[in-house]
């Protein structure tokens, strides 16, 4: 099974479409939350995923736009973003977001938005992060999404300290998810934040535990062009260019 691994679209569907055209043929979607948020086209992302096969988890931003988080917990411009995204989202793709949950496990694999102990608002950015989780899930590997960076980090079965160990990305360069256990992000979408603007977004095969991490370029002005339309931050419109 050929499996496109996506996560925090953030309503941009230039990057959703470029992702969706460079990764081939796919069985089906594994999303890992924030469809919605900081971009100009929440219920075209939605309905755009909606289209194929999918499993698809709640991120921080979709519940915000829900009513199910505090929009405090947000900085400024990412809460002026969610409540313009609230604004315009249509009852379909409200009652579509309703039903999601910010983890589940499916084919033996855990997927958590954030983390698999804080599914909402845990970042894993580092190894310590990384390794406390482990003890949270209990698949070989656990999917993660929320910090829109690309990332996977390895814990060895056999070694006597169980030291977590970060791995790189490397792109276009199928890697095996056995002989330990693993936490892997996909990186971000629509919001890439390791300073490379390219689409971030892996595949994988759940059968065989081979997993690709990818990058595509996409028509960033186009995204940028309507968030100016309809007046979104400055500030999350410069980001998208600096992949940042
Ligand atoms: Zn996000």
């Amino acid at each position: 099974m050929r499996c496109l691994l996506i996560s925090d679209i953030h309503g941009n569907l230039a990057a959703l479409e470029a992702v969706i055209r460079d990764a081939g043929q796919f069985d089906m979607i594994w999303c890992l939350g924030d469809m919605v948020g900081y971009g100009p086209n929440p219920n075209e992302c939605l309905a755009r995923l909606r289209e194929y096969p999918h499993v698809c988890l709640a991120g921080n931003h979709d519940w915000a736009v829900l009513g199910k988080l505090d929009m405090r917990g947000f900085n400024t411009d990412a809460r002026l973003a969610n409540q313009w995204t609230r604004s315009v989202l249509k009852p379909d793709s409200l009652a579509y977001l309703g039903e999601l949950e910010p983890q589940r496990v499916e084919h033996d694999f855990t997927l958590a938005h954030g983390s698999p102990r804080q599914p909402i608002w845990e970042y894993i950015l580092d190894p310590l992060t990384a390794e406390l989780n482990f003890a949270a899930f209990h698949t070989q590997v656990c999917l993660v999404g929320h910090t829109h960076v690309a990332a996977s980090f390895y814990m060895p079965e056999t070694s006597d300290d169980h030291l977590c160990e970060p791995r790189t990305p490397r792109y276009n360069q199928p890697i095996s998810l056995t002989g330990g256990r693993w936490i892997v992000n996909p990186g971000s979408v629509g919001q890439p934040r390791d300073g490379d603007p390219r689409a971030a977004y892996a595949i994988l095969d759940p059968e065989t535990c081979i997993l690709e991490h990818r990058r595509v370029e996409y028509p960033i002005e186009e995204t940028q062009s309507q968030m100016r339309t309809f007046k979104l931050p400055q500030r999350l419109i410069e980001r998208l260019a600096m992949g940042h």
